[in-house]
């Protein structure tokens, strides 16, 4: 099933998505909730991210393809950073390049979105936690990133974590095709399988270090192919079975 969040004038709802319908959905997200028949057309609605964070964890370094291409080693364990929800935008909204940055870059990434309060989850338990999964971008100042040698300004200016359309909640996410592409033309490509720490066993192991809470997103890291993005830009990512995240640079 794929879940979004929209607004309709002022009122901003969760819904089912089915082709191009929307049906709302009455009661908790996160809880018990049901479909209802009242139906609208996709068309017509603004496509919120399809839930509110209060945090995003990310992960660096997860793709051995990545890790050639920026010269960084293996990381023995997960690489964590966190990324604030003053970040976010919708879908659709436009990533603006800051003027401290001269070189602004997309990475597509699949994020996990976490479902319920989670703190030490043992792996073969990390399902009873997961919502289901969306397209993330971890935006960076990838020369602020190599400047500040530590990456949290790099990768928190406003408008720096796009992510959506829906979150589907039927999919298993350990063998993705995940795609970016930039004014149209392919520039990541690669499958989740080729994840190093995979994405339910990073659910694990930062819920042994920090408590995550129902909407927290994790980022699960980049393929290779990343680079810049310039004014007028088109960026989108599209990850198998959930949609295409689609945003504007300016
Ligand atoms: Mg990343």
């Amino acid at each position: 099933m794929k879940i979004g969040r929209f607004m309709e004038m002022d009122k901003i709802f969760y819904g089912v998505v089915e082709g191009e319908s929307v049906y709302s959905i009455e009661g908790d997200i996160f809880s018990k909730y049901h479909k209802t028949d009242t139906k609208r057309q996709l068309k017509n609605l603004k496509i919120l991210t399809p839930i509110v964070i209060t945090k995003a964890v990310c992960v660096g370094v997860n793709y051995k393809s990545h890790s050639e291409e920026m010269n960084h080693q293996l990381p023995s364990d997960p690489l964590l950073f966190i990324k604030p929800s003053s970040a976010v935008i919708n879908p659709e909204e436009e990533i603006v390049r800051p003027a401290q940055s001269t070189r602004v870059d997309y990475e597509g990434e699949l994020a996990v979105v976490i479902g319920k309060r989670a703190k030490d989850v043992d792996l073969k338990d990390v399902d009873d936690y997961i919502l289901g999964y969306t397209c993330g971008n971890d935006v960076t100042a990838r020369d602020l990133q190599q400047k500040d040698g530590q990456w949290t300004r790099a990768k928190s200016f406003d408008t720096f974590l796009p992510f959506g359309p829906f979150i589907e909640t039927d999919l298993d996410p350990d063998d993705l095709s995940l795609r970016t592409y930039l004014n149209g033309k392919v520039v990541q490509e690669s499958r989740t399988s080729n994840l190093i720490f995979k994405a339910k066993e990073l659910v694990s192991f930062i819920s042994h270090c920090m408590t995550l809470y129902p909407g927290d997103i994790i980022m699960t890291g980049t393929p290779s192919g990343i680079g810049p993005m310039g004014s007028g830009d088109v960026v989108e990512v599209e990850i198998e079975g959930i949609g295409i995240l689609r945003n504007r640079v300016k």
